[in-house]
Order: C-alpha cells, then structure tokens, then sequence
C-alpha cells in the first residue's frame, strides 16, 4: 500500500489544514496512519467488541508502530469505555493495563 503522506514531523499546521479537508472523505481509508484511518478503525473495533467492550475496558487493544519513536496505541478508556487512540484522545496509559484512560477522563476524575 503506497504511503502517500508521511505523517511524522510533518504535522502541525499543515496536517489541521489537510484535516479540514479530508473530514468528507471517510472511505478513502487509504490512509490508515492518520486520524481519519484510525477514526475508522476504532468504529471497527467497537462494532466488532460490542458488548464485550464493557469487559475489556481499561484494556489496550492493539499496539502499531507509527514511526521510529512514536507508538500508537488503541485502547478502551476505563471511565467512558469508548475505543480511543494515543494520538487522538491521548493515553493515560496504567502500567497494569486495567485501568488506561484516554486524556480527557484522566482530567476529569
Ligand atoms: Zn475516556
């Protein structure tokens, strides 16, 4: 699959630009890497969890490697149990993987 955007430093405004414009484009899921991509992705896992999600809350689902240093990381918030993603709603990551929480949860409790 050609990669059509690197998505490592080049972010920033340039990204929220092509953000803007992609936001239409959902099937174009050509891009996995990017928020689109990962936004698809997370409605896949929470079609496919369904009700299990509530089991596996707090629980990390999957671990990609988006480039050298940095790591995504898709996971079930313990406190809204929704499929959140590192990058997108942050990660509040619980060294037992039990209770991960994505940014805004961990803010407010
Ligand atoms: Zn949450």
């Amino acid at each position: 699959m050609p990669r059509t955007r690197k998505s490592k430093e080049v972010k920033g405004e340039l990204y929220a630009g092509f953000l803007n414009t992609v936001e239409e484009h959902e099937e174009d899921a050509e891009l996995p890497r990017d928020e689109v991509g990962r936004r698809k992705i997370k409605r896949q896992y929470a079609e496919l969890l369904g009700i299990r999600i509530e089991k596996l809350k707090g629980r990390v689902l999957n671990r990609e490697r988006i480039s050298k240093t940095v790591e995504g990381v898709y996971f079930i918030c313990n406190k809204c149990a929704k499929v959140c993603h590192s990058l997108d709603e942050g990660l509040v990551e619980d060294s037992a993987n039990e209770n991960n929480l994505c940014r805004e949860c961990a803010v407010g409790s």
